[in-house]
């Protein structure tokens, strides 16, 4: 007889579910960072803020080698930033949307309590499923 032995994959550390709950605070928009938009992302916005797609891109982005990112303020903020409001939250691009739930957060229990150092949002407010956070997962 021939017994085939299937080896399953670990859990991982967040099976159990993780909780974060976004006060939006805006510490994760200031700072250095890049924020990537996809064309979709680039109409979406551009609708959700009235402006004609030339003016949204010339305004708002910059071409780099692998597409258009947001540009930053000076002070190295997001350009969609006033005050401490992200001006197209309904409308945010998925790269924002899918935070914290990136996979080199997620990728130990280190990372994780390490980004809650600089999140407030992170181990607190409800809990998010393992199969909410896998379809969340920004890769
Ligand atoms: S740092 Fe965390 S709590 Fe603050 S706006 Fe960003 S995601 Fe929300």
């Amino acid at each position: 007889m021939v017994v085939h032995c299937i080896k399953q994959k670990p859990e991982p550390w967040y099976s159990e579910g993780l909780r974060f709950e976004c006060i939006r605070c805006g510490r994760c928009c200031r700072g250095p960072g890049i924020v990537w938009i996809s064309p979709e992302e680039c109409s979406a916005i551009a609708d959700f803020l009235g402006l004609s797609h030339d003016v949204f891109v010339r305004e708002y982005l910059l071409e780099c080698e692998h597409g258009f990112v947001l540009r930053d303020r000076l002070d190295m903020g997001c350009v969609m930033l006033e005050g401490d409001r992200c001006i197209i939250y309904p409308a945010r691009p998925l790269q924002c949307s899918s935070y914290p739930f990136w996979a080199e957060i997620l990728e130990s229990r280190d990372a994780w309590l390490s980004e809650a150092s600089r999140c407030p949002g992170i181990n607190r407010g409800r809990l998010w499923s393992f199969r909410e956070i896998r379809s969340r997962t920004l890769k």
